[in-house]
């Protein structure tokens, strides 16, 4: 089969490998339909690593993506051929302290769709997942919101993880596809305010379109001084989305007394810096997010309510063959992309 390999630093080769087979009863064989270019997989083309994740050469991106189901080990019984799913990129032991409290995403021998030194990503035409990987999905979903049922999975975490969000007055620091899963998740679940920023204008128009009650760019206006102005009181939350230091401060400004800070961005950097006085002085929470935990069906379930509109969050699309063009598209955040897709199902870009 065909797969697109990563084989140095903004490199990309489509590469014929070995097709994977079925080697446990419990494996399901996929036939990948379309995949989400996530913010994650630009830090390994672009960096070779994530923190101490590195990419051993030539190796396989992609952990967002939807399929159909073209066989099942024996002891299968979540799909059948023909089924069309989303898939999990996590594949916990299900076995030690973490995964028996609860915690599969912070399994002690987690094993993750892309993941280097763990598992060969989707970027390619079939692979091989446990079955508690594979997520059916309802005739009425497309392919593409299986797939970013994993962002958003995400943002509906992050959500669980912060304040009771029903009538909380939040921000939402850096509006890609995972803070607009925020938004999303956090609006489903009756937040009363939400306050986005982001340097791209188009993102910005992207979620106020799809439910953000304000947005601002950091690059043109004073972002924190208005908000502050329109929230005397200010945020019970702020979910940092972006991965930069600015954010983290503007966090500690806009937080109420007791507020809580959520990280979720991917920094370029090894160290935040927290201001220890105003962080003291208000008494703030800071919380950690490790992807997600149980909120794929959640993710699935508000799509196909309607409760959820993430169609809005794709911008572009390009075949398999292009991938590359596509990572170039994302590490130069060109043409206000918010998600780019990989889709199967054509053949030149569009
Ligand atoms: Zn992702
Ligand atoms: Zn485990």
């Amino acid at each position: 089969m065909k797969a697109m390999m990563l084989t140095g630093i903004r490199q990309m080769e489509m590469k014929e490998v070995p097709t994977p087979r079925i080697s446990d009863i419990h494996d399901v064989k996929i036939r990948m339909e379309t995949i989400g270019v996530c913010g994650s997989d630009i830090h390994y083309y672009l960096q070779g690593k994530i923190g101490s994740q590195v990419v051993q050469y030539p190796f396989t991106l992609g952990h967002e993506g939807s399929g159909t189901v073209v066989e099942t080990g024996s002891a299968v019984t979540r799909v059948r051929p023909g089924d069309r799913i989303a898939i999990e990129p996590a594949m916990p032991c299900w076995d030690c302290d973490q995964c028996r409290s609860g915690r599969h995403n912070t399994c002690r021998k987690l094993k993750f769709l892309g993941c280097p030194g763990q598992a060969e990503g989707c970027l390619s035409e079939y692979i091989v997942m446990p079955e508690t990987s594979c997520f059916p999905v309802l005739p009425g979903l497309t392919f593409d919101e299986a797939a970013l049922s994993e962002p958003l999975a995400i943002g509906i975490y992050a959500v669980k993880k912060s304040v009771p969000i029903s009538g909380a007055r939040i921000a939402v620091l850096g509006s890609g596809p995972i803070g607009m899963s925020v938004m999303l998740a956090a609006k489903a679940e009756g937040c009363d305010q939400i306050y986005m920023t982001d340097r791209i204008n188009e993102r910005l128009r992207c979620v106020k379109k799809s439910g953000a009650n304000w947005t601002g760019n950091p690059d043109e206006e004073d972002v924190t001084g208005l908000i502050l102005q329109l929230e005397p009181s200010m945020l019970d939350a702020v979910f940092e989305c972006c991965g930069k230091q600015e954010a983290v401060d503007q966090a500690f400004k806009l937080l109420k007394p007791g507020g809580k800070l959520i990280l979720v961005g991917i920094p370029e950097f090894d160290r935040w810096s927290i201001p220890v006085d105003i962080g003291r002085r208000k008494e703030i929470t800071v919380q950690n997010i490790r992807r997600q935990v149980d909120c794929v069906e959640p993710a699935l379930q508000g799509i196909a309510s309607g409760k959820i509109p993430v169609s809005n969050m794709i911008t572009h699309r390009y075949g398999f063959q292009n991938t590359a063009d596509a990572f170039e598209l994302v590490a130069e955040y060109r043409e206000g992309v918010m998600k780019a897709m990989i889709d199967f199902s054509i053949t030149d870009r569009k």
